[in-house]
């Protein structure tokens, strides 16, 4: 059989997609743009089922498999998401290859956020250990088991910056702060994607752009972001996953400054493409674009699609009836230009072959067994959650838990035993009895020692429903029936008996993550009063938070001796926690986020501009105070470190050029730790007011007690500059700056660098 161009993988893939796009239709040229939930099973409805025997929101599950399966034989469909089974990938993969007209394989995507079979901690905690060494590593063991398990795409990492605790998605991203997030973004594509070799995945970076700054926190809900912001705070993690290669991005769902980001022109076009340089294609969110209508944008679904795909927007993500149906009509009419369709197609086409999907459609099904969950990955997954944990308070040397002299401990909290829970959202192919909860960490750590467990009060289902909490009779949940003044009494009176209680609080893992936002940040149900039952035995309390979002400690803060915040370990949470407990590794974890004192000082950050009065004055609440509970990049350590001889050098540039910033950084502790050194600068004046500083560098780095690193960071003009709303333009002060490097983002900026032409 000769072999068409596009078949033949000799010739370069630009040409093996011109050669392909010449002889799609119109109509498949649309199916290529159309990705579709596949929730079937791949096999045919049988000839005498009744479906209108089912109740008919049932109908649907049944017909739409079938009219997905007619639409990849007949080339109208390009992509799927949502399938974790390889055979079933496999078994949809022959309908396009062997079965369609041009044998077009199809490109399988998934949400694969922080992990497949084997969970990381979840992203935000990731963040937390300022470590883009780490954060790569996961991912990429991440898309090691994913690509074992079919997937080709993931819709990852999410890079929005988020600033707004109520937001449940804070979970997903690396915080507030921009160069941070730029960092973690960076390598996350890297992790995932690489080389895109046979065991990776195209990332996804999403979602384009400004979806943490939905109004009040309330996740989808509509975003007014200035061009201040915009450029300045919500591009920069953008720019850095497209500069390390990133294929996909993914818009966002809610209007930006009134127009919906999926049809946003000025988003998906000028910024994206002219100004970020951006050459993969572009996906929308789940049914974004049917619901330009419903947004009141579009007037039909027609309409809804040319605007969608003028806009720059490549591929619609969609249930069902997809708005891009309609393109065909729409080229005939005149409203979509035949030209703009291609270069569509064109960047959907070159993923694939990208992937070598047209020389290796089928994943090995066997590949599952060996890769899933691997000792090596989950090794990994816990010094992931090492790394992230955050130790918030130790008074008094708390902790660590000395093995020999600690007497009798117990461990009270439903979380500190609830496998699914300690995974946290987005993990699909958990298999629970893998995970390893805070209880059984510590009883193995502990290994003699007595470890008594109450799970005390309940946690409250939340009062909406999640839409994406799957049936799941491995999900651990307090039963209805659950008498939480009895549990309660039980879990103080082990306390009583108890030298040390270990008091795991928090959020279930779907109390948080998408729509899951929150009007406060209180502990839920009765574990504030339980924890305070608790301290009043006289034990000695040590408090561990697994949660995804700042809550309100601040009863905690002033009366607990020891906070540790542990987020959602993971696969190994115990171990991971175990091991920070008992001392067998030095936290050095960092906040990602300012953490608020109350839910009313919402959003707080630390890199805000000032008005008149300094920080120290500001009590512009009549009942609380404008600081934190605790600050942005902070974090304790078991050890200590000192900061000593800063310099700049030159301390004197001229726009354009660079200096370098050093220190020493000396381990005065007496163990060895890993510490967080960061740089935060501060402009003086310039063309506009800057915020009152801001991070421009981190390192984490290994530093052996007793010892001094001199650590060096560069200034360079892409630090120093930043976007000039008044102008629309990238500016570069001739100004001073003040300049400091510590351990968080209350250091003294003690140095100075003066730019001056
Ligand atoms: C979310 C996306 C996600 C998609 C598919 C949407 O609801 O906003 O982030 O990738 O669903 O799961």
């Amino acid at each position: 059989m000769t072999r068409l161009p596009y078949q033949n993988d000799s010739l370069p893939i630009e040409d093996r997609v011109a050669d392909l796009l010449s002889r799609l239709t119109v109509e498949e040229k649309a199916g290529q743009l159309t990705q579709y939930f596949y929730t079937g099973d791949g096999e045919p409805i049988p000839e005498d089922f009744d479906i209108e025997s089912l109740p008919p929101e049932y109908r649907v599950h049944v017909e739409l498999p079938a009219r997905i399966e007619a639409a990849i034989r007949s080339g109208r469909a390009g992509s799927l998401l949502f399938l974790r089974d390889p055979k079933l990938s496999n078994r949809l993969q022959t309908y396009a290859v062997e079965e369609s007209r041009l044998g077009i394989p199809l490109l399988f995507g998934f949400d694969v956020v922080h992990g497949w079979r084997t969970a990381f901690p979840v992203p935000i905690a990731m963040a937390a250990t300022w470590s883009a060494d780490i954060v790569e590593a996961a991912q990429t063991v991440a898309a090691r088991e994913a690509r074992a398990a079919g997937v080709h795409w993931t819709f990852a990492p999410m890079i929005d910056v988020a600033r707004d605790a109520r937001w449940g998605r804070i979970i997903e991203g690396a915080g507030e702060d921009p160069v941070l997030g730029a960092a973690m973004a960076a390598a996350q594509v890297r992790g995932f994607q690489g080389d895109l070799g046979v065991d990776r995945l195209i990332a996804g970076p999403k979602h384009f752009l400004g979806y943490g700054a939905a109004r009040g926190g309330r996740d989808y809900d509509d975003a007014e972001v200035s061009d201040n912001e915009l450029w300045n705070v919500y591009l920069p993690p953008f720019r850095a996953a497209i500069d390390a290669g990133a294929g996909n991005i993914m818009s966002a769902y809610m209007d930006l400054n009134g127009v919906p980001a999926a049809a946003n022109r000025n988003l998906l076009t000028r910024m994206l493409r002219e100004q970020l340089g951006f050459e993969g294609f572009v996906v929308s969110d789940a049914n974004a674009i049917r619901s330009l209508e419903v947004q009141h944008f579009a007037a039909d679904q027609t309409d809804a699609a040319a605007r969608a795909l003028n806009a720059g927007l490549d591929m619609e993500m969609c249930m069902f009836d997809p708005a891009f149906d309609n393109l065909p009509a729409a080229v005939t009419d005149g409203r979509v230009d035949e030209a703009t369709l291609d270069e569509a197609v064109r960047r959907v086409l070159t993923a694939k072959f990208r992937l070598g999907l047209f020389e290796n459609p089928y994943a090995d099904a066997t590949a599952t067994a060996t890769v899933l969950g691997a000792t090596e990955h989950r090794t990994l997954s816990r010094a992931a959650a090492e790394q992230a944990i955050v130790l918030l308070k130790n008074e008094n040397a708390a902790l660590p838990i000395h093995r020999d002299t600690v007497g009798r401990i117990g461990v009270v909290g439903v979380l500190a035993d609830s496998r699914r829970d300690l995974l946290g959202p987005w993990i699909f192919d958990h298999d629970t009895t893998e995970t390893i909860t805070v209880l059984e960490g510590l009883r193995t750590a502990l290994g003699t020692t007595d470890v008594s467990y109450e799970a005390g009060v309940g946690i409250p289902e939340r009062v909406h429903p999640s839409p994406f909490d799957v049936t799941d009779a491995s999900i651990e949940r307090t039963p209805e029936d659950h008498d939480d003044d009895a549990a309660l009494q039980r879990a103080v009176a082990l306390a009583e008996a108890s030298d040390v209680t270990v008091v795991v609080v928090g959020q279930r893992q779907n109390q948080i993550g998408e729509k899951a936002s929150t009007s406060t940040l209180d502990l839920p149900g009765r574990q504030l009063e339980q924890l305070q039952r608790i301290h009043a035995t006289g034990t000695k309390v040590i408090l561990v938070v697994v949660s995804g979002r700042a809550l309100d400690l601040r009863w905690a803060d002033e009366h607990v001796p020891a906070i540790v915040q542990a987020w959602y370990p993971g696969s190994r949470a115990g171990e991971a926690v175990a091991s920070v407990l008992l001392g067998d590794v030095s936290p050095a974890g960092r906040l990602p986020f300012t953490w608020p004192r109350h839910v009313g000082q919402v959003p707080l950050i630390y890199a805000h501009n000032r008005t008149f009065l300094p920080d120290e004055q500001d009590a512009r609440y009549i009942e609380e105070t404008n600081a934190p509970l605790y600050p942005f990049g902070y974090g304790l350590s078991y050890s200590a470190f000192e900061y000593d001889n800063l310099t700049v050098e030159p301390a004197t540039i001229a726009p354009g050029a660079s200096a370098v910033v050093s220190v020493d950084v000396t381990n005065v502790g007496d163990r060895d730790a890993d510490e967080v050194v960061q740089l935060y600068i501060h402009q003086r004046y310039g063309s506009a007011s800057r915020p009152v500083r801001e991070l421009k560098g981190f390192r984490r780095m290994f530093v052996e007690a007793g010892e001094t690193h001199r650590v060096e960071f560069s200034l360079t003009p892409a630090e120093l500059r930043y976007w000039n709303a008044g102008t629309s333009s990238y500016v570069q002060d001739a100004t001073t700056f003040d300049v400091g490097i510590g351990g968080d983002s209350t250091v003294p900026l003690d140095g100075s660098l003066s730019v001056t032409p």
